[in-house]
């Protein structure tokens, strides 16, 4: 069965890779492979301490890739004989005044009424498990199941997993999905020429909205969130795992990789198709990421960067069969889509080749935005990846 992808970010690669596993001919066209949200993103992999009320089914996918998370990564490294920084080691999540704390207080108790379990820490716990941390910090909590992979490992991993078992990989931009007969029937590229196929996914991150052809309904409605992110470089033990904190109500994370890279995030900014990095954005991280641990102001700094959160109307991914025959969507995944990436490919594999929608994905199907509406923004809870 002849698959054509649009979009080569770990969506589209992670599900290139599933599908030609499972003996399907699939082409992936993107002009420059893993160069959107996945090449700056930090790679938490957080279902939990990123819980916001309302969000249940996000948390249910979540929890379930999370949970396929080892097994995906170790088939994955054994392929292809890459490292992908993947650790599963928790993350800890800190606060540093008494709001911040009471703010995690209801997290926790948000949580466990969910059944989910997470480590209520005190200050001086916190600091055993992070020696770096600030003295004031006033407690935390732990989530022993979390952790975190590299980005910028784990798609050219997946590049050549999917390269391994015969995917072809065109360097082009989609202008426009083919039409005919009132079904997808392939992919026009930019330049002119046409790559014709039974079944076509959009996987083009933010960007999904811009390729032509597609009758209005169906056009996925996603939009770009930028984020500004940070990497800095320590030769000494500095952070042991992933840590979150809420500094006097402001969120940020700091990811350290075995390498000595320590990745601080993210801002959370609607401002369209703008990468911009601004001197706004660096200051906001260093000085929250300083609060909390003020060693950081000696590490070495060596890069800024700005990407793109394929953002949707209630912030979970838009995933599965549309209104136009033969025309898929695998988009929407906002703050979450490397955390999402493996559960994200199993649904798209089942949808487009048994042509069946798996129970986890079902609340994220295309056609919920039809009903006038029904999607509102939800109320945060926890901070931005
Ligand atoms: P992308 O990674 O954006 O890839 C889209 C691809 O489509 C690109 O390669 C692009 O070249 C291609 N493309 C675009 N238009 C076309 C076209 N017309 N034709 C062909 N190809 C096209 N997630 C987590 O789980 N944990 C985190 O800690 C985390 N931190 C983040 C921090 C920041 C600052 C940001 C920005 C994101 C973060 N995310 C995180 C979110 C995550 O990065 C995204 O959800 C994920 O990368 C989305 O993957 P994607 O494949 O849908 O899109």
């Amino acid at each position: 069965m002849d698959i054509v992808i649009i979009g080569a970010g770990v969506i589209g690669l992670a599900t290139a890779w599933r599908a030609a596993a499972r003996g399907a001919a699939v082409t992936l066209v993107d002009p420059e492979p893993a160069s959107g949200a996945s090449s700056v993103a930090a790679g938490m992999l957080t279902p939990v301490s990123e819980l916001t009320y309302g969000e249940e089914p996000l948390l249910r996918l979540g929890l379930a890739s999370r949970e396929r998370y080892g097994a995906f990564i170790a088939e994955l490294e054994e392929l292809t004989g890459h490292d992908t920084g993947y650790r599963g080691d928790g993350i800890l999540e800190v606060a540093f005044d008494s709001d911040d704390l009471g703010y995690l207080d209801d997290l926790r108790r948000f949580q466990e009424s969910l059944g989910i379990r997470v480590e209520a820490l005190t200050g001086r716990e916190c600091r055993k498990a992070e020696p770096m941390l600030a003295p004031g910090v006033r407690g935390g909590l732990l989530a022993p199941e979390d952790g975190s992979v590299d980005p910028r490992r784990l798609a050219p991993a997946l590049l050549a997993a999917a390269g391994r078992l015969g995917v072809r990989l065109v360097r082009r931009r989609a202008a426009a999905v083919i039409v005919e007969n009132d079904a997808a029937a392939g992919v026009r590229l930019d330049d002119g020429s046409e790559i014709r196929a039974a079944k076509v996914l959009l996987a083009a991150g933010p960007w999904s909205g811009d390729v032509e052809g597609l009758p209005p309904g169906v056009v996925p409605p996603v939009r770009p969130v930028k984020g500004q992110v940070i990497r800095l470089r320590t030769r000494v033990p500095f952070l042991r795992r992933a840590t979150r904190g809420l500094v006097r109500g402001s969120s940020v994370y700091l990811v350290p990789r075995a390498d000595g890279e320590i990745v601080i995030g993210a801002t959370q900014e609607e401002l369209g198709f703008d990468t911009r990095v601004t001197a706004g954005g660096v200051w906001e991280l260093l000085r929250d990421a300083r609060e909390l641990l003020p060693g950081v102001t000696e590490l070495e700094f060596t890069e800024v960067s700005a990407g793109l959160r394929p953002g949707s109307p209630d912030n979970a991914p838009v995933m599965g069969p549309t209104a136009l025959p033969g025309f898929f969507l695998g988009t929407g995944h906002f703050r979450n889509g490397i955390l999402l990436a493996p559960v994200s490919a199993d649904v798209l594999t089942e949808v487009l080749l048994d042509g069946t929608v798996p129970e986890v994905g079902r609340p994220f199907a295309p056609g919920r935005f039809d009903a006038a509406g029904a999607n509102g923004p939800k109320t945060r809870v926890g901070g931005a990846s």
